[in-house]
């Protein structure tokens, strides 16, 4: 039976925004033609990779490509068999940066999907959790909420009790995760208790938005009339975004707060995107590698906005051409959510933009060129900060390279969720500002760590230094007296000859 939490009384800040553009049918289309894959290597999350192939390698869907630079484990697969056929350049899923990307040539262009849907038979508690852990590692799988942590390293998470269902969604338009739960409702709670036994967890909780009454009924039912899947939970959040950040479900339905420097595994709890459970339910049951996506396409003059999977590393332009939507018609491109995504706009390079796995939308259209003024201080952007920061005054310490600013001590924080910069009546960029500060930060920090380092080891060989002269000393003081010593005794030997001859 599917129970529902109380809901905490904790007041959640934040905003309901309504653009007025029209949400993507729930049906998923499956993308057809393929023309070519772009694999940039470097992440939202600043992880660069390096290659494991090179131009002219023949490649095989499933096989890793490129690996992170810093071992966390990360790992770019191949969607489709190909050919390496070039490292370009391309606009990296960060602000005005450029980076090198591996684009493959399929050998085929018709994309098949592997679609593998939940078998009542199937007994999930059956699988060992050390198989279910190995599959999610093999399968190289990453939360596609837009996180991109390993799911295998959270379940290695210390004392995990609470598996989190993240299906909250609060990107305004956005309903790719409603998609999911309509379409493979089975396979996400599925994985979800993959995530549960192989982390050794005691619940399991779905969040999702207040207002979804139709989506919160059809999962009520389905828990309801299959047993395999009772004693799931269900919580809410309130229809405002970003409500559907960790730290944000974590204090409003859980009341756990966590400080900056603290993971939700720290406190327990395991969320993961609904999306990443169909990844980890394929994974176990089928050894499929996590090589799609489903995202929501829509924006201003598009008629069928539309959820649609494809395999990551897919063009913007494949994507158009199959919705049949004129590329030349199309002003700006925005990759992810209205609030937190990326504009390519006409003009500047939009050669090779791909979807990602931290790409949960493509929004066409939506770019303003808005004219930027003075700070008048009317104070919009600190109402609005959910996580209660003082933007206006951040932005300043941070134009000014104030990195040692108390208004800056708290800048990580900041969930870029651009609530800042969506209500300023001066269009500052205050969001991007923050991006550079945390940026500089991060450098002066591994500055202030090498320097640290290096004074380590300086100490160690002064003290070592030292050390060693003490024990030459203190070699030389024995040696000396042991010499004595042995003086004495023969000066005493001798003398005892003496006496005796005598
Ligand atoms: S982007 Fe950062 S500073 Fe701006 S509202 Fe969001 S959390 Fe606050
Ligand atoms: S909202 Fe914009 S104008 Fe108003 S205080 Fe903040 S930065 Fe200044």
């Amino acid at each position: 039976m599917l129970k529902k939490l109380l809901k905490q009384n904790i007041k959640t800040k934040g905003l309901q925004i309504k653009p007025g553009l029209k949400a993507a049918s729930l049906d998923i289309a499956q993308i057809s033609d393929i023309n070519s894959l772009v694999y940039p290597l470097e992440d939202a999350k600043l992880n660069t990779y390096i290659p494991t192939v090179s131009i002219g390698d023949k490649v095989k869907k499933g096989q890793v490509i490129a690996e992170a630079e810093n071992a966390h484990g990360l790992k770019i697969l191949a969607a489709l068999d190909g050919v390496i056929e070039t490292i370009d350049e391309v606009k990296a899923p960060l602000p005005q940066k450029i980076t090198p990307a591996l684009i493959i040539k399929p050998d085929n262009k018709k994309y098949w999907f592997d679609d593998v849907f939940f078998n009542i038979d199937v007994k999930l508690d059956e699988y060992p959790k050390e198989m279910i852990f190995e599959k999610i590692v093999q399968a190289n799988i990453q939360g596609l909420g837009g996180g991109l942590f390993l799911s295998a390293k959270k379940i290695l998470g210390s004392n995990i009790e609470h598996i989190v269902l993240n299906a909250v969604e609060c990107e305004p338009i956005l309903n790719c995760d409603e998609a999911v739960l309509y379409n493979y409702l089975a396979e996400v709670l599925a994985g979800g208790i993959f995530l549960k036994n192989a982390a050794k967890a005691k619940t399991i909780t779905i969040v999702l938005k207040e207002n979804k009454k139709d989506l919160i009924n059809h999962i009520s039912h389905f828990v309801k009339n299959n047993e395999q899947f009772n004693g799931i939970n269900l919580a809410t959040v309130p229809d405002l975004y970003p409500s559907g950040a960790e730290k944000e479900i974590l204090k409003h339905v859980f009341n756990t707060k966590l400080t900056s420097a603290q993971h939700a595994t720290d406190h327990g709890f395991l969320m993961q995107n609904v999306m990443t459970c169909v990844s980890i339910f394929r994974a176990v049951t089928c050894d499929l590698p996590q090589l799609e996506r489903v995202f929501s396409v829509f924006g201003k003059n598009i008629e069928s906005p539309t959820n649609l999977v494809a395999p990551i590393g897919v063009t913007v332009e494949d994507i158009l051409a199959f919705l049949k939507i004129d590329s030349n018609k199309v002003d700006s491109i925005r990759i992810g959510g209205l609030m937190m995504g990326e504009d390519i706009v006409k003009g500047t390079s939009r050669k090779h933009s791909a979807l990602l796995k931290s790409s949960n939308g493509i929004i066409l259209n939506t770019y303003e060129d808005k004219e930027v003024s003075e700070c008048i201080n009317c104070g919009e952007c600190v109402k609005a900060c959910p996580v209660d920061l003082v933007p206006n005054k951040m932005f300043k310490a941070a134009q000014a390279d104030d990195f040692n600013s108390s208004y800056l001590k708290n800048l990580s924080e900041c969930m870029n969720c651009n609530l800042c910069n969506y209500v300023c009546p001066s269009n500052i960029d205050l969001v991007g500002m923050f991006k550079y500060a945390k940026q500089q930060k991060a450098m002066i920090q591994e500055e202030q760590k090498r320097a640290e380092y290096i004074n380590n080891l300086t100490q160690k060989k002064i003290e070592r230094t030292k050390f060693e002269k003490q024990e030459k000393e203190r070699i030389k003081q024995e040696r000396k007296l042991a010499r004595q010593k042995r003086l004495e005794e023969k000066q005493k030997k001798e003398q005892e000859t003496n006496e005796t001859t005598a």
